[in-house]
């Protein structure tokens, strides 16, 4: 075995090999992959192994059908069978929400030439005629889905990195990861010890026992999954040849040709959890016992809508385990707090997913960053607030609504809350409705009586009146906005300037008081944060930006040395906020204040600290909601105080608590981007009108990617859309955000962000398209349906910005 190598992979289940072949791939051939008992001994050699390309996320989708189209090429490529039977998936839609949901997945996939479309009835009955199609509302076919040996696949990856160059050793448990000085690691195993730039932890069932050996803890939990094989179906034998499987989601199971008979798999509403203090270090090629009868409801609509599945008995039984994380999305990325530690933990669709997670891994290893904005794969979207009994929640929140629409705008209940501001009761008392971000219980919206939940769906929902109340309210008069979930840091210390100035493209600013909005560039050249740079002393900086990439930011912050004595820290935690906004937002607060807050001592993107109602505050002159408005920031035990007194002030000038969600619609009203939507590490600055606040006169973090990416012609350009108000109507929905864009049937791109801008009364949207043209005309697939929208030629609301400086 090998005493040196580029990266060590810990575990040969498919997403480990798959993740070893990249790396190979991509040009690192000196990498080692350490299997403690042999190759697929996790959750990889029991997978039902249906592969798919269907996602809500285009980019998900993307690396979907990559996999899909590499395991044949797997095959070419080492002589190692794969077993791809590519016989397609029907998707059925038994409600409206799901023909919703397919007819939007049929138009993204017409825009980025996915082979995923509609069939007639008489079609899916040629294809498969042994479904009952009665109730269902439509079928779409997906024709290169089909199933993969998931034992084959995983070999395939293990033969490829090996033709490269890469060592696998089996049976070689890895007993310890220690951290050198210098960020390299030392991985120790009984057959001897390997010094390795970067650990990847890939060990599946195992990743929490992994992550351990390096002091890490992760949100991931196991559970018992069930599915099994029929005996010969004579009516399915008599086919003599395979048919496609069955994506009744509706129905929450999955259904396939499997030998003679069918495979019907189920994620029960009577879930059981596994292991949950630990998975035990002697299970290996094992499997549980059978427990079929919690799976019955499931199964009984599978019959209902193939009817021979009732006909034959069970061959083989598989409860196997497999390991979740709270949203079910995989924990991807280096680790930020660590050096050169990479995950890749809680996979559940491994085989749709292998190929595209083993070439972002290796791309993020080898160049830095990867290609896609995959910030719902990115271990940094949890932080330690997802302690195991939320994690335990949402687990099974996740696991008995695998097959459930997941909204726009939805929230889910489970495991909350779990972290709260003092505030919180108080906001309960008023109606607040709550979203999580980043484990924060933030108001989404006020209803009109405490205990008011939301409805969720693809059109307007129980709160599109009153976040549009809200909206008015602020327009008209003043809103307090809750932003206490915003991230904040505090730079304070002789190099305070200079090291901001390395961090962010924008020159700091060289006034005590003055605010300044602050790109963070990315590996590529892309947007990877947008900030509010505030200069409160001559040596101190407030920093302020998205509050759910807090712990993606750490990764980026900490490739610029701080200075000696000058330091960075989080103020997140400690601090809480209020945006106050609104034409009356300055007679609200100068009733509070001895400060003057007209515009001649407080300007526009000034900052000042002042008390409030005897509350010490940072104040700042910004605004995100396009209005008149200040930014409060206090201490967080003074909280309960400062927004009594907003509220007791606001209630006589009719002004009054304003949500997450209104502040939302606002912003497209003047088309800001937001972090996550419109800036995201793949847009260029020039594409998203961001290219005037990077510097390139000064040198900062990835300036010579800007360098050679900044004076190329955008790819596509952000736009505001106005949808036609007739076809809003007419299907109660506004956009969302993901709706391709057509132009004469053309895709040019994808709406960002999407709501009603209740102050300008239009269906509005944020989108990138390719060479937009002001006043023009496009289709937006609402719904999956064209919407007809017209480009702005400006934001709708105050295009001049006169209500802002006001
Ligand atoms: C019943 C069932 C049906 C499924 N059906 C499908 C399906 O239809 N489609 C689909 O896409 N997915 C399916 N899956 C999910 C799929 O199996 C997983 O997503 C996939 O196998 C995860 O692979 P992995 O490599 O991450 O983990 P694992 O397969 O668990 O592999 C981890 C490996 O790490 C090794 N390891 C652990 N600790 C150490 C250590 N200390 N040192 C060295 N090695 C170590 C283990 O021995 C193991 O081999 C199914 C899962 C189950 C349970």
């Amino acid at each position: 075995m090998k005493t040196h190598a580029q990266a060590v992979v810990i575990g040969g289940g498919v997403i480990g090999c798959s993740i070893l072949y990249h790396l190979a791939k991509l040009g690192w051939t000196d990498v080692v992959l350490l299997e403690r008992d042999e190759l697929t001994s996790g959750s990889t050699w029991h997978a039902a192994a249906n592969i798919h390309g269907l996602h809500d996320n285009t980019n998900i989708s993307r690396l979907q059908y990559y996999t899909m189209n590499l395991y044949e090429e797997l095959e070419r490529e080492t002589g190692q069978g794969c077993g791809v039977f590519r016989s397609g998936y029907l998707y059925l839609a038994q409600t409206e929400a799901r023909e919703h949901q397919l007819r939007l997945q049929a138009a993204k996939a017409k825009n980025y030439g996915f082979d995923f479309a509609e069939i007639s009835r008489d079609e899916a009955e040629r294809l498969h005629p042994l479904v009952d199609f009665n109730g269902i509302r439509c079928i779409m076919l997906e024709p290169e889905a089909g199933k993969v040996d998931p034992s084959g696949v995983t070999m395939a990856y293990a033969a490829g990195a090996r033709q490269r160059g890469a060592e696998i050793h089996r049976h070689t448990p890895v007993t310890a990861t220690e951290q050198q000085p210098d960020g390299s690691w030392i991985v120790r195993t009984p057959k001897g010890d390997i010094h390795t730039q970067w650990v990847v932890n890939a060990a599946g069932l195992w990743g929490r026992e992994v992550a351990a050996l390096a002091g890490l803890t992760l949100p991931l939990q196991p559970t018992e999954h069930q599915y099994f094989v029929t005996e010969r179906i004579p009516e399915i034998a008599a086919m003599g040849r395979l048919l496609p499987s069955v994506a009744d989601r509706d129905g929450e199971y999955y259904l396939r040709h499997e030998g003679d008979g069918l495979l019907i798999g189920a994620y029960e509403k009577d879930m059981r959890f596994w292991a949950e203090d630990g998975t035990p270090q002697d299970f290996g090629h094992d499997l549980f016992p059978d427990d079929l009868e919690r799976i019955e409801p499931n199964v009984m609509r599978a019959i209902d809508r193939v009817p021979v599945a009732g006909t034959a008995g069970i061959k083989r039984v598989i409860n196997g385990p497999m390991i979740w994380s709270p949203d079910s999305n995989v924990l991807f990325g280096p680790v930020p707090e660590l050096s050169n530690y990479f995950c890749c933990n809680g996979i559940i669709p491994g085989f749709s997913q292998s190929g595209g997670m083993g070439l972002m891994a290796a791309q993020w290893m080898i160049e830095g960053e990867m290609q896609y904005d995959l910030f719902p794969w990115d271990i940094a979207r949890f932080g330690s607030w997802a302690d195991k009994a939320f994690t335990k929640a949402k687990v099974q929140e996740v696991y008995t609504t695998r097959f459930a629409i997941h909204f726009p705008n939805e929230e889910r209940p489970a495991g909350r809350p779990v972290r709260t501001r003092p505030v919180y009761d108080m906001q309960k008392q008023m109606g607040a409705v709550f979203g999580l971000n980043y484990g924060w219980e933030h108001p989404q919206w006020f209803a009109s009586e405490p205990g008011v939940t939301e409805t969720a769906g693809f059109k307007r929902q129980n709160w599109w009146e009153p976040v549009g109340a809200e909206a008015r309210m602020l327009r008209e008069k003043a809103g307090i906005i809750d932003i206490s979930n915003f991230a904040k840091y505090r730079c304070k210390g002789p190099g305070a300037e200079d090291w901001l100035n390395a961090v962010f493209a924008n020159n700091m600013p060289r006034e005590v008081g003055r605010s300044c909005l602050a790109p963070l560039i990315g590996k590529r050249g892309g947007i990877a944060g947008d900030f509010t740079v505030t200069r409160l002393g001559e040596d101190e900086f407030w920093v302020i930006g998205s509050g759910m990439a807090e712990r993606f930011h750490q990764r980026f912050f900490k490739q610029v040395p701080l200075p000696e004595g000058t330091v960075f820290e989080s103020l997140t935690e400690a601090v809480c906020g209020f945006n106050v906004a609104g034409p009356l937002s300055r007679d609200l607060l100068q009733g509070l204040t001895n400060s003057s807050l007209a515009t001649k001592d407080f300007p526009f993107m000034r900052s000042a600290r002042i008390t409030l109602a005897g509350v010490d505050c940072v104040a700042l002159r910004v605004s995100f909601t396009g209005d008149l408005g200040w930014e409060l920031h206090c201490a967080e035990s003074d909280q309960v105080r400062l927004y009594e007194a907003l509220l007791e002030a606001g209630r006589g000038i009719g002004a009054g608590p304003v949500g997450a969600r209104a502040l939302m619609s606002l912003r497209l009203e003047k088309g800001y981007g937001s972090w996550g939507r419109e800036y995201s590490p793949e847009y260029w600055p020039q594409e998203v009108g961001l290219s005037r606040l990077c510097k390139m006169d000064k040198d900062f973090l990835n300036r010579d990617a800007l360098a050679e990416i900044m004076d190329k012609p955008a790819r596509e350009s952000l736009v505001i859309l106005a949808l036609e108000e007739a076809d809003v109507m007419a299907s109660g929905a506004d956009a969302t955000g993901g709706e391709p864009v057509f132009r004469d049937g053309v895709g040019i791109g994808r709406v960002s962000s999407g709501g009603y801008g209740y102050g300008v009364n239009m269906s509005l949207a944020l989108a990138s398209l390719r060479d937009p043209k002001p006043g023009e005309q496009v289709e937006v697939m609402v719904l999956g349906q064209p919407h007809r929208a017209t480009v702005l030629e400006k934001p709708p609301f105050d295009p001049d910005g006169l209500r802002l400086r006001a």
